[in-house]
Parts: structure tokens; C-alpha cells; sequence
């Protein structure tokens, strides 16, 4: 296999190989080419969930519109600020703010002046990844004025036939919307990260080999990618009874899902690749990661990821910030996740980033 340059065919055959040896070398590769390319080191961003409103209705995701059983919450400035301020005195390099889908101004306006004050109160050295969804040009352009520097959005599948599929048809959730998204981002000067979902029903072994090639081609500096996990109050994620009822779920095409070991197997390959095909980029260990095996994360960096983002919204939101079955409570102190994972490191030869933006060098080479 000469992992120099993979085309499709290469791809769709990693992705499948059942020989033990040969997927073994895959993951060493990754692995090396992390440690030549980024060292052997994982660096933090804290994850704080600003807002579960959202005027999405995304067929597969816990938080869409429609789901009546979440309890809707956005945190206020100054619990934002509070918790960045919380990483930054942990020596996090940086936090992410997430939330749902909002375009509304009283939101543009709270994302811009947090961003501001975090900017402020850690004299501008904490950094700032922002994760908040589909915005016009104006906005990105706001937020990156305001401060934050890097920006994550999925494109969830770069196959436009299945993103038809995962999404209700109206002017929320257009494929080329999406795209122009992502294109507005790095016009803006954001470093630019998107993703996809592994082992969505109905998706193909060519798709996800397809998303690979799509991530190179887009220059992306940063990939958080992850398995697909089943939310039950979702049409996507509903029993086979209802699916045969339900008008929405039968317009989702639902097929049978992959076993979550071959799904987290599948996951685990994809992180691989995409190390091996873009060696300096940041390549997150996803929480969902975790979901589907106990040492899911661990075997994430083992494997070409390098950013690890633990969970630090509020106890009292987190819950209610639901995307799909299993996700994990937030612990009290998200330090002692930390902590775990940095002693099964250290014995494995990572050290943990403390204190330090790892920004992903392709993007100094993007922009020159
Ligand atoms: N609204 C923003 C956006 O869409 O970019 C950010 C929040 S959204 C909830 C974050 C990500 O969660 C999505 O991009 C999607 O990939 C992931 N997600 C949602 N539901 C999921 C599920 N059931 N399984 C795995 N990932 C899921």
C-alpha cells in the first residue's frame, strides 16, 4: 500500500481490510506520522454547551427542534466567561463554545461579547474555538473580529444524496448551504474544521472514503469526527415500528445500523487516514468516540488524533445538551478525566499540551 498518496480504491480498501497485519500497520502509520508531524502530544480545549436551542430539526441529532422533551437553556455571559475562566486557570490552551443552531441577534450578540470578554479577562491568551453552527458571512466575520480563531462545523456527510436523506427537506438544511458555510469560514480567516458521521444508515464504504478526499481537497486545518449513535427521540433513532409508521422516518430511508463495534472500528480507521492523508492538521478523539468502548478516546490519539475536548458546561445544562444515548455526564470536576488520560499517556509516551493553543500548522501554510 504506499501510503504516500491514497486515492479511493486505497481508501475503500483500509477501510474494509479484515487482515489483522495489515490493519495494524495502518494505525502504526497514523501514529508515526502524528508524532513526525505534531509530536506526541494531545492538546485541551474545554467544551462549554452555550445553548440547546436550535431551529434545526437534523433527523439523527437529540437537540432538534421538534424533540419536546429537552429542556431548552442558554447560559448567560457571565456563566461562560466563568467557565473559560475555569480551564484557563487549569492551564487549558483553549475552550470551544458549542451550541444549537441560532441565528437570531440576541445569540450573535452573546457569542460576540463573550468572546470579547474571555479575550479580555485572560489577556487574550486563552484560545477560542467557536462551533455554533451555519451563520452568514457578517457573523463569522463578527465573531472572528471579536476574537475567536478557529471555527467547527460538520459538513456530516459530503455524499449530498445521504445528506437529503439525514435532513428534513426545507431552507434550514441545505447541502450547498453548508458548504458555502465552511467556504465563509475560512474567508474569514477562521482556522476551519468540519467533520462527518461514521456508520449512518444507508451511508456507503465510498462515502466515507469519498469524505476523506472531501476534507483534503477542502484544506481543512481541523477534523472532529465520530460515530453515529441512535438519539431514541429522533426519527432516525426510533424503533423499526415506528419507522414503518412514522411519515418523517420513512422519508429518512432508514436502513439497518452497523454493529457499534464494526461503527467504532469504522470510526477508529477514518481517524487514521485522515492523520496519514493530512499530516498537520488537529484531529480530534471525539467523545462518541468513548460512547461505543471505555477506552474509545485513548485508542482515538493512539490512532492520529491529538486535541482532546473534555465536557465543562454546568452540571445543571449538560443533561439537557442530549445528543444521542450514552453521552456522558458531565463530572463534577472534568480534571479528573484529564488526569486519567494523561497518566495512560505518559506510560504510552504522550505528554498532555497544558497551557499551549496547538493550532494546527497547516493552516500558517494555507494562509501564505
Ligand atoms: N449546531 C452546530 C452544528 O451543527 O455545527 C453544533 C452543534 S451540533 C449538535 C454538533 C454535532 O453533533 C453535529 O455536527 C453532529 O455531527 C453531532 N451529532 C448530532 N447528533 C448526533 C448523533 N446522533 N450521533 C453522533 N453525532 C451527532
Amino acid at each position: 500500500m504506499n501510503y504516500d498518496w491514497l486515492d479511493r480504491e486505497g481508501l475503500i480498501h483500509l477501510l474494509t481490510v479484515k487482515e489483522d497485519r495489515e490493519k495494524h500497520r495502518m494505525f502504526r502509520k497514523a501514529d508515526e506520522v502524528k508524532r513526525k508531524h505534531c509530536g506526541p502530544v494531545v492538546y485541551l480545549r474545554g467544551l462549554i454547551e452555550v445553548s440547546n436551542i436550535c431551529r434545526k430539526d437534523c433527523f439523527y441529532c437529540g437537540i432538534r427542534k421538534s424533540n419536546d422533551h429537552v429542556k431548552r437553556y442558554t447560559l448567560s455571559e457571565d456563566e461562560i466567561v466563568e467557565r473559560a475562566l475555569w480551564a484557563w486557570r487549569r492551564n487549558f490552551g483553549s475552550v470551544v463554545i458549542q451550541s444549537g443552531e441560532r441565528t437570531d441577534r440576541v445569540f450573535i450578540d452573546l457569542i460576540a461579547s463573550s468572546v470579547r470578554k474571555i479575550r479580555e479577562m485572560t489577556d487574550g491568551k486563552l484560545g477560542i474555538t467557536l462551533s455554533c453552527g451555519e451563520q452568514g458571512p457578517e457573523t463569522y466575520r463578527q465573531w472572528r473580529e471579536a476574537g475567536a480563531h478557529r471555527y467547527l462545523l460538520r459538513i456530516e456527510t459530503c455524499s449530498e444524496e445521504l445528506f437529503r436523506k439525514i435532513h428534513p427537506d426545507n431552507e434550514f438544511h441545505r447541502f450547498e448551504d453548508r458548504l458555502r458555510a465552511l467556504q465563509n469560514l475560512q474567508k474569514a480567516g477562521f482556522q476551519t474544521g468540519t467533520g462527518v458521521m461514521i456508520g449512518l444508515p444507508g451511508q456507503t464504504i465510498e462515502n466515507l472514503a469519498d469524505d476523506l478526499l472531501f476534507m483534503r481537497d477542502f484544506d481543512i486545518d481541523m477534523i472532529g469526527m465520530g460515530p453515529y449513535i441512535p438519539h431514541q427521540d429522533t426519527p432516525m433513532g426510533k424503533g423499526m415500528e415506528s419507522l414503518r409508521t412514522g411519515m418523517e422516518s420513512l422519508r429518512t430511508g432508514m436502513e439497518s445500523l452497523l454493529p457499534s463495534a464494526e461503527r467504532f472500528d469504522l470510526s477508529l480507521r477514518m481517524i487514521a487516514l485522515a492523520r496519514i492523508m493530512m499530516k498537520d492538521i488537529n484531529i480530534a478523539a471525539s467523545t462518541a468516540m468513548q460512547v461505543l468502548d471505555p477506552d474509545g478516546r485513548l485508542k482515538a490519539i493512539l490512532s492520529g488524533a491529538n486535541v482532546f475536548m473534555p465536557n465543562m458546561t454546568p452540571k445543571f445544562y449538560a443533561d439537557s445538551y442530549y445528543l444521542y444515548e450514552g453521552k456522558p455526564t458531565v463530572t463534577d470536576d472534568p480534571m479528573i478525566v484529564v488526569k486519567e488520560l494523561e497518566t495512560r499517556l505518559k506510560a504510552l509516551g504522550h505528554q498532555i499540551g497544558y497551557g499551549k493553543w496547538g493550532d494546527p500548522k497547516h493552516y500558517f501554510k494555507r494562509i501564505v
